[in-house]
């Protein structure tokens, strides 16, 4: 079942004095890792704190700054400190931040173009990356067949995103070489140009596509759903041929099992058939992906879902670390309506459900109901509030809902807390 669908379901089941503050607050074992980031989204996550978090839970967190001007500050030592913590802890939770460019290197008069968090978060991690959009009535998805969400999993590692890459200047001979560590070596012959050309290779390893297929069967285990992955292994016999069967064995060995215990199924089919599959199907399946494909289909299965801003992501990394975020990045053009005073009607949804993804985990991991609860119920007020009617701008444009009130920022945020409050206030 779906979280939405079971955080309705126990609607009921815990009430909060109006205020929250009367109550006793919920109580927290272990901190979770909190990052803080930048722009519009740090303005967004100080916001929900005070709003729907500090008011009812006891909030323990390791706080790590990654606003970039304190990454500049810290060398950017300070996002490794956050991966390692998260590795520590088994859980964290991230604001989206600037990855710089050159525009961001004048803006913050940065001593480095320091790389993208994400990435470094990542590689520490050696995660893999889970998007589902989050489903509300009156957003509809463009593709009518789907009824439940589709689950991108996109390996994150290898392929074209580490090529080494040229152009062939004219006529000559392209080979493959390894070089083996006892000095061997494997040769083959890629083409004989008669012209110019350009010329690619790519890797992957076998740690990493276990770990990717690993964080996969996991995934879909923990959550009831049946795991689809494709790859072009007809034309690709030996590359794609090998994540093909790395998945396999690892399916055998150890999940066919618990598959079958929970009715649930592991598909695996070609690239092509897959994308034909998915425009029919009615979803509620993950869809792992290789790199290239995740990066595209998840962007295409995102915007057909609705919107960025209504879409988590999670990084889970074959340890059982998680780390949840939202999907979109800072808002930049709404930071500087903000900075110029103006009001700004920027979608919280995924940041909300970054934070209680991390919290219903905390939850689960300790033993902490009341924290699973707090974070069900907390999805399923937002959920009731934009149903209602009061939403943000961007959902407001695609919305089949009518007599839609647009809120700004803080608005919205509010309206949350107050249907929170409403449905599990104290009679
Ligand atoms: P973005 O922040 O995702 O925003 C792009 C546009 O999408 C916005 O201008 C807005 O459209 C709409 N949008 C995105 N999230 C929204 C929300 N929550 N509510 C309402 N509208 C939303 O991408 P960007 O502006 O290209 O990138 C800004 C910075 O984010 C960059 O520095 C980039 O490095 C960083 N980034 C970080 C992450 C991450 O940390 N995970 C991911 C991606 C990008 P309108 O302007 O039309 O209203
Ligand atoms: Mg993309």
């Amino acid at each position: 079942m779906l979280i939405y669908e079971l955080a309705k379901n126990n609607m009921n089941d815990m009430k909060y004095h109006k205020g929250g503050n009367k109550v006793d607050k919920i109580l927290m074992k272990v901190p979770l890792v909190e990052m803080d980031g930048d722009e519009m989204t740090r303005i967004l996550w100080q916001m929900i704190k005070e709003e729907l978090l500090l008011p009812f839970i006891d909030l323990k967190t390791e706080y790590y700054d990654l606003g970039l001007e304190h990454r500049n500050e810290t060398d950017d030592r300070v996002t490794a400190a956050a991966a390692a913590a998260t590795m520590e802890y088994g859980v964290a939770v991230k604001c989206a931040t600037i990855t710089p460019n050159a525009a961001r290197m004048k803006e913050y008069n940065l001593k480095e173009m320091w790389k993208s968090p994400n990435g470094t978060i990542r590689s520490m991690l050696d995660g893999t990356v889970f998007r589902t959009p989050i489903r509300v009535k009156g957003i509809d998805p463009m593709v009518k067949c789907w009824k439940a969400p589709i689950t991108l999993a996109r390996h994150a590692y290898g392929d074209v995103y580490k090529n080494t890459e040229f152009k062939v200047p004219g006529a000559g001979k392209a080979e493959l070489v390894f070089t083996a560590a006892d000095g061997s070596q494997i040769r083959e012959t890629i083409h004989d140009f008669d012209g110019p050309g350009i010329l690619q290779g790519i890797h992957n390893t076998a740690k990493s596509i276990s770990s990717f297929a690993k964080a996969c069967f996991t995934y879909a285990a923990d959550t009831g759903q049946d795991l689809w992955f494709a790859t072009k292994d007809t034309i690709s016999k030996k590359y794609d041929h090998e994540f093909k069967d790395i998945f396999q064995e690892l399916y055998e060995k150890e999940y066919q099992e618990e598959f079958k215990a929970k009715g649930i199924t592991y598909f695996y089919t070609l690239i092509d058939d897959a994308v034909a599959r998915v425009m029919r199907d009615k979803g509620g399946f993950i869809w792992a992906c290789k790199n290239y494909d995740g990066d595209v289909m998840s962007d295409m299965v995102s915007s057909a879902f609705g919107s960025l801003a209504m879409m988590t992501s999670v990084l889970v990394s074959p340890a059982g670390v998680y780390e949840y975020e939202a999907a979109h990045g800072t808002v930049q053009r709404h930071y500087y309506q903000h900075l110029e005073g103006k009001e700004t009607s920027t979608n919280s949804v995924a940041t909300i459900f970054a934070w209680t993804g991390a919290l219903r985990k905390r939850g689960g991991l300790d033993g902490i109901e009341a924290l699973v609860r707090f974070a069900d119920q907390m999805e399923a007020a937002v959920i009731s509030t934009i149903e209602s009617g009061k939403m943000t701008k961007d959902l407001a444009l695609i919305t089949s809902l009518e007599d839609v009130s647009v809120l700004n920022s803080r608005d919205f945020i509010q309206a949350v807390r107050e249907t929170f409050e409403a449905k599990y206030e104290q009679g």
